[in-house]
């Protein structure tokens, strides 16, 4: 019999606990059986001391060229520094729809009986769009000239204020719009709801809403509603079960889906995809934990369970089976888990015994 060709798979270990977890989703779809060739591309602070860059040409090459990847998280420094790998990587692939499914599985502890939603967030625009003007600077005080003469005076910005740009576009809301309604057709899901500040920010959430609305009458046989994000929040806590796919620009995204990990056991178990039309990059939703690094402790799963949506990506769905049902039981065992789920087992002894328990 002709043997597959393997995949080509980009993996970027990333920092901190990132080549742990990204060593076990490895180490684990390996396991399987199927066929990838893995090629290695750090970034993030490590190469940065190296290299003077967070993100070299290398890294985008690569992933240009396998069309997949496999990713860690990568530390982003807050207030200065660099930049942020992870929106850059977004951006220059043109990654636009981050796909973060929130599954409760049996025997993983939750205060809920039934989570299963899936976030669907813009992933090129909004407040991330990286257009940001520091406090004091030439640039700053020109556009808060710019901007109070256009809102003839009635508005004014103070001095010593820093501004961030949030662009929200109607060809990216039409399109992250359309990718969540197709993903609901192919994933047999339900409804769409749409989440947004439209009572607040009229012209931004307002066009995404619009969009909304515009893109849903195409899909008649999904139903579809929308929710202000803070009311959002409290619903989702109160009734996650009234959910079903989530579509959200960028920054209200990003925080349900840890809002969400929480529903389902954490950030230890919360997968995640970023799909454009030509590439395809799976990671966790979690961070680089770097309290936690080298220290063989954290949660694989995240990372294994971004594994298993990649391995459907190429296609791969024996493989990907035979790893979510040895998780499932895994977890419905409940007897060898991390620390955040209440076990006393290291990271490497989770990924082995998942390991035994595939077929
Ligand atoms: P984080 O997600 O790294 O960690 C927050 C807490 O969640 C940890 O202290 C830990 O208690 C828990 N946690 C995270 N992953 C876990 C796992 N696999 N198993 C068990 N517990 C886990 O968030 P943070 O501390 O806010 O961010 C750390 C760094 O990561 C920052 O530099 C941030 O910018 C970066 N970050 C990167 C990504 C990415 O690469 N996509 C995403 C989020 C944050």
């Amino acid at each position: 019999m002709k043997k597959k060709m393997a995949h080509k798979v980009t993996l970027i270990p990333g920092d901190g606990i990132g080549p742990e977890v990204t060593g076990s989703a490895v180490k684990i779809i390996e396991a399987s059986g199927v066929a990838i060739d893995f090629e290695i591309a750090e970034a993030g602070e490590t190469v940065m001391k190296k290299e003077g860059t967070p993100l070299p040409d290398y890294v985008l090459e690569s992933v240009r060229k396998n069309g997949t990847a496999l990713k860690g998280p990568i530390t982003t420094p807050v207030g200065s520094g660099f930049r942020s790998v992870n929106v850059a990587l977004r951006q220059a692939l043109d990654l636009y729809a981050c796909v973060r499914p929130a599954r409760l599985f049996e025997g993983v502890p939750s205060r809920y009986e039934k989570v299963d939603l899936v976030i669907v967030r813009e992933n090129t625009e909004d407040l991330y769009a990286g257009i940001e003007f520091s406090k004091g600077t030439p640039e700053v005080k020109e556009l808060i000239s710019k901007i109070e003469e256009l809102c003839d005076k009635k508005k004014k910005i103070r001095e010593d204020s820093a501004i961030s740009i949030k662009p929200i576009s109607e060809f990216a809301s039409n399109r992250i719009f359309k990718y969540a309604f197709d993903y609901a057709v192919k994933n047999k899901r339900k409804k769409v709801t749409a989440v947004h500040k439209a009572n607040i920010m009229k012209a931004t959430d307002g066009l995404f809403l619009e969009c909304g609305r515009k893109i849903a009458g195409k899909y008649p046989k999904i139903a579809f509603n929308d929710c202000i994000v803070d009311n959002l929040c409290m619903q989702l806590v109160k009734k996650p079960e009234n959910f079903d796919v989530l579509a959200a620009p960028n920054l209200y995204g990003d925080i349900i889906s840890d809002l969400c990990a929480g529903l389902v056991g954490g950030l230890g178990v919360a997968p995640g995809a970023n799909i454009g039309d030509k590439y395809a990059v799976f990671e966790p939703v979690h961070g680089s934990a770097p309290k936690y690094t080298g220290m063989d402790k954290v949660n694989p799963a995240a990372t294994i369970s971004s594994g298993i949506l990649m391995l459907r990506h190429l296609k791969e769905d024996k493989a990907a089976d035979s790893i979510e049902k040895a998780l499932t039981d895994v977890f419905r065992e409940g007897k060898v888990l991390t620390y955040d789920l209440g076990g006393k087992a290291k990271g490497s002894e989770f990924t082995e015994y998942v390991i035994s328990k595939m077929e």
